[in-house]
């Protein structure tokens, strides 16, 4: 059994590693589980980030998220590639057990996982993942200016992508598996009265076609079983995301859709002692600034929790 360290953080996203940074100039020499192939976050898995501040002409997404790490550790941030597989977080101290099975103790534990984005499980879908697929408009919608896109999914977040999208596309189609939609009235009267949104409706994608960059896709009925090809240059994906919050299950307070509890505009969770950050607390934003942000506000959370045992 290690000794009792003052924070464990588990999660390395932007969430993660900025928790770490501010824990570290603080002198509370925080343990950060980074996740044993995914360390980094969802920003590993991107090309260029042009709305990070700081990052005039952009930034590649591992290179940030590198120089995240490195900020932290500069400080004294322990880094740890490797995945948390139990917690026990009910009492004044915390165990973190890791891969291996040896369990960390810590007084205050910050929980940064992140939140997975749904995928279609399409072959080409991650090889074209920044070279025409997206999940993130916000994000990536400038990199289409004139181009035609297609946003698959039939909820709010599909047709507020859709949207918002139509600011820069040619076209935008919006594949639904379905011939209706789950989205709120006001969104889809918003998105019926767009001139440049047309409905695949009763269709799913069938394969994404590319090399190295997206070209197209091919559609089928879902009715009949008939294939046609859309061809496109920008797909994004909309089907939903999945917080990383199996661990916490029986422990902290969720949501209906699985995301972490806070009591905003804190990010205490209604265990003593347990903060929550990131995309794991936050269906709304889902960016790497918020991410940033509240990872701070939970570094800072469990500052005070800590100044305040002594
Ligand atoms: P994440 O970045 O998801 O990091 C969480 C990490 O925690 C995981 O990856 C893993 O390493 C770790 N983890 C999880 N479970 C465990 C465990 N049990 N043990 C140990 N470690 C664990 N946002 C922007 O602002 N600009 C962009 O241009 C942009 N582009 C994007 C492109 C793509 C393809 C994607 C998917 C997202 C993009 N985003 C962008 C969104 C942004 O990446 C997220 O909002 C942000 O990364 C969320 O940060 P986070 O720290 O909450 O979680």
């Amino acid at each position: 059994m290690s000794d009792v360290r003052n924070v464990i953080i588990i999660g390395s996203g932007p969430s993660g590693y900025t928790a770490a940074l501010y824990t570290a100039r603080a002198s509370l020499k925080p343990l950060v589980f980074e996740g044993a192939v995914t360390a980094g976050g969802a920003l590993m898995n991107t090309t260029e980030v042009e709305n990070f501040p700081g990052y005039r002409d952009g930034i590649m997404g591992p290179e940030l998220m590198d120089n995240m790490r490195a900020q932290a550790e500069r400080f004294g941030a322990e880094l740890v590639p490797d995945d948390v597989i139990a917690v026990d977080l009910t009492g004044d101290i915390k165990t973190v057990t890791d891969s291996e099975g040896t369990v960390h103790r810590a007084r205050a534990v910050i929980v940064a996982t992140g939140s997975q984005h749904r995928k279609l499980d399409l072959p080409n879908e991650d090889k074209l993942s920044g070279r025409g697929v997206s999940w993130c408009a916000t994000c990536d919608g400038f990199f289409f200016r004139d181009q035609d896109i297609a946003v698959v999914g039939g909820g709010d977040t599909a047709l507020e992508e859709a949207t918002f999208l139509s600011r820069f596309a040619k076209s935008v189609t919006v594949i639904h598996r379905r011939n209706s939609l789950r989205a709120s009235k006001a969104m889809q009267e918003r998105a019926f009265a767009d001139p440049k949104i047309t409905f695949a409706w009763d269709s799913a994608v069938e394969e994404i076609h590319g090399d190295p960059k997206l070209s197209g896709l091919t559609l089928r009925d879902t009715n009949t079983g008939d294939l046609r090809e859309l061809p496109v240059t920008g797909l994004f994906i909309a089907i939903g995301h999945d917080p990383r919050t199996d661990l916490f299950k029986g422990q902290l307070d969720l949501d209906a859709e699985g995301y972490l509890k806070v009591e905003a505009p804190s990010t205490r969770t209604n265990v003593p002692g347990v903060f929550a950050a990131g995309d794991v607390v936050d269906h709304t934003y889902r960016q790497a600034i918020t991410a940033a942000g509240t990872g701070c506000s939970a570094a800072l959370d469990a500052e005070r929790y800590l100044a305040a045992l002594s």
